[in-house]
């Protein structure tokens, strides 16, 4: 049986890697351990992502008709559902990801080449720059070969000019590691020039090609915006 996630590409979901649960580093065994009581049911574990725009062309509609709460979820899920049940019918899975678990997938990223540090603390890689996400996780009865480390040395271990740094308004990265509260008041501005981006993101020339249109930076970085002032607001509220 192998590995065939070429419809998925179609959609969108074109980033993939396949593990072998025995093979993960203990730290995440343990997590994902914590986070599945049934985890010996399964000796895979898959991660899909998105790089670039392709996805976005397809959820864009679905955004618009409103019909969901978080519809890049619901069709990442969606499309992961219909592809497997098309292609490997029957073989258990378990979808970890969208979901409550606190599943490491920063870790899982790493190890599959896909993120590297970045200044601005978001994952980036030589291929896609910072422009991919993960969609979704998911535990699988199966024995597909594992696949290859993406190749691409970090990006940023060989950038000297550094033009996210002095890109952010809010010198956020000016210091020793990220001030992660001086981004936050910043973005909390009602001038705010990253209330629906963040301009040391944009700054950075690594796959500036696959960079996110106007309207996927301003739904993902408006929503992050939401869930910051909910926070702030709730803190305030209970002090
Ligand atoms: S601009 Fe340079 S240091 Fe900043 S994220 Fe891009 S590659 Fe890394
Ligand atoms: S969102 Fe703005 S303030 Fe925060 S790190 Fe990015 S550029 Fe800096």
């Amino acid at each position: 049986m192998t590995f065939e996630p070429d419809s998925l590409v179609a959609h969108g979901i074109n980033l993939h890697a396949v593990f072998d649960l025995d093979a993960l580093p203990d730290d995440i065994q343990a997590a994902l351990r914590g986070c599945c009581d049934d985890l010996s049911r399964y000796r895979q574990l898959i991660l899909f992502g998105h790089g670039g725009r392709q996805l976005w062309q397809s959820v864009a509609p679905l955004i618009a008709a409103g019909e969901s709460a978080d519809p890049i979820d619901t069709y990442s899920q969606q499309q992961v559902a219909a592809w497997w049940a098309a292609r490997y019918p029957g073989l258990p899975y378990r979808v970890l990801y969208p979901g409550d678990a606190p599943v490491p997938l920063q870790r899982l990223g790493a190890l599959a080449g896909w993120h590297h540090g970045s200044p601005f603390r978001v994952g980036i890689n030589a291929q896609w720059g910072s422009w991919f996400a993960y969609r979704v996780l998911m535990l699988v009865d199966s024995a597909f070969a594992p696949t290859p480390k993406m190749v691409g040395d970090p990006p940023c271990a060989s950038c000297v000019s550094r033009p996210c740094v002095s890109a952010c308004p809010a010198q956020a990265m000016a210091g020793d590691g990220f001030a992660f509260e001086a981004c936050v008041q910043y973005r909390l501005q009602p001038d705010s020039a990253c209330r629906d981006r963040c301009l040391a993101r944009q700054a950075c020339p690594v796959g500036i090609e696959h960079r996110y249109d106007e309207a996927q930076l301003q739904y993902h970085y408006l929503r992050s915006l939401r869930s910051i002032e909910q926070f702030y607001s709730t803190r305030q509220r209970e002090s």
